[in-house]
Parts: structure tokens; sequence; C-alpha cells
């Protein structure tokens, strides 16, 4: 076996030694429309029986995504426009820190109604922001927007944004941006992985967040629809191993 395999495997071991079991759960950004690489994604989560988290883009979405997406995709919202509205000190974000608060939650309000209405009971109300930010401001007031969680990148700080916001984020994000897109290859994104889990197993990280996987199915190349592939099924049959399904990390039921 490859060695950066084998260290995820390794790390397994030693959750399975300690009598516990490793959470792990699987989002996707970017959904709006259907296309064959969407089709591919809700395939690959049926065939391998993995739960998706799959993050819509509410202002462009296409109601026929969720007709035939299969028993293992539920839905999160990602954003609402994934406009950039980064002022010229800022990083690519939808939610710029000089927009009006407001705003921003009468936003999220219309594109929580417009996915709900869409996806029906699929729908968890859980915010994915593009870009994985949102100022802090933000995160204490979607409660009363009407979410339950809201899901970034990296270890979470603490295990609700704000009362009643269970935050549940992503750790290792299998696409090669700098490059432009295509998978990032398996030593660094099994290093992540392997790094996320032994911080939790060594309480320098909430040991009780699952540990996400992110993908973006529109740049996938071969190489991250295989490494997924063997991902999903090398691991479904560990005993030391679960995927969660975001309704159990969020509390929605
Ligand atoms: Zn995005």
């Amino acid at each position: 076996m490859n060695i950066a395999w084998q260290q995820l495997f390794d790390e397994i071991a030693r959750w399975r030694d300690a009598g516990r079991t490793a959470e792990f759960w699987w989002r996707d950004d970017d959904a709006a429309r259907p296309d064959p690489a969407l089709s591919r994604l809700s395939a690959l989560a049926q065939r391998t029986s993995t739960p998706a988290a799959l993050a819509v883009i509410p202002m462009q979405s296409d109601k026929e995504i969720f007709e035939n997406i299969g028993s293992f995709v539920s839905i999160l919202q990602h954003g609402t426009d994934h406009a950039n509205r980064a002022g010229p000190d800022e990083k690519k974000t939808e939610f710029a820190a000089s927009e009006p608060p407001l705003e921003a939650l009468a936003r999220l309000a219309a594109g929580r109604q417009r996915l709900e209405a869409q996806a029906g009971k699929r729908f968890v109300p859980v915010l994915a922001p593009p870009w994985n930010r949102l100022p802090t401001h933000l995160a204490a007031h979607l409660a009363a927007a009407g979410f339950r969680g809201l899901s970034q990148y990296g270890a979470r700080s603490r295990a609700e944004a704000s009362p009643g916001m269970r935050q549940v984020n992503t750790h290792v994000d299998i696409i090669a941006w700098r490059s432009g897109g295509g998978f990032i290859g398996a030593d660094d994104a099994l290093a992540a992985a392997a790094r996320h889990l032994a911080a939790k197993r060594m309480a320098a990280a909430d040991p009780q967040e699952a540990t996400g996987w992110l993908s973006h199915h529109a740049v996938h190349d071969e190489a991250a629809w295989a490494f997924l592939e063997h991902l999903f099924e090398t691991t479904r049959n560990q005993s030391a191993v679960v995927w969660r399904r975001p309704e159990e990390l969020f509390h929605v039921s």
C-alpha cells in the first residue's frame, strides 16, 4: 500500500485500539444545475453507500437537480448567489464586512426558503458559505434566519457558532486550487486527514467534530473521482470508521 494511505489506516488503527470511532463526513460544493459531474457524484454516493452533503447555490439552483439525486444525498445551502462581494482588502467572500447585516440576512433567508421549497425534506438548514467565509457578526443571527448549522473550513474552535447553531467544518480539501482545479494528490489529502484525526485523538482539536472531506464535483479530474471512490470503498467496512449524514451532525432529523 502507498505510504500516505498506510498513514491514514495506521491512524484509524489507533482509534480502533483506543476503542473509539473516527467520524467522517463528505461535503461537495457548487451544485446548481443538472450536469454529468453531478450525476456522477450521486451515483458514487449510491454505489458506495456514502452520505453526501451537497451544498447548492440557491439563486442558481434548478429544481431538476433534486429529482433524481438518489437517497444518499442531502442538501445544504451554499451562500445565496455565490457572487464575490469582497472589498479591496478582503479575500474572496460573498459576505463582505461592509455589507449591512440585514441585507445579507434577508438574502440568506430568501435563499433558504427557495431551497427548502425545491429540495423538500432533503434540505438541511445549514449554511456552507462560499469560500468558507462568513463575518462572525452574521453567525450570531443565523438562527433567527432559520438556520441550524454552519460549515466552514478547518478545525472548529467551538461546537456552536452561536446559541443553537451547530458548527461542523471540513478539513480535507481535495482540489488543487492553485493549479486551477483537479486533484490535489493522495499524499496531501490523506496527510490532512491523518493530521486532523491525530489532533482530535490527542485533544489538540475538538474530538467531537467529524472530519470533513471537501470536494467540488465541477472541477474533478479522473484522479479526484478515483480517490473518492477508493476512500469510500476502503473505509466503509472499517469498524472504527463511520460516515455521518449531515442530519446527524447538525442534529436535524
Ligand atoms: Zn463555492
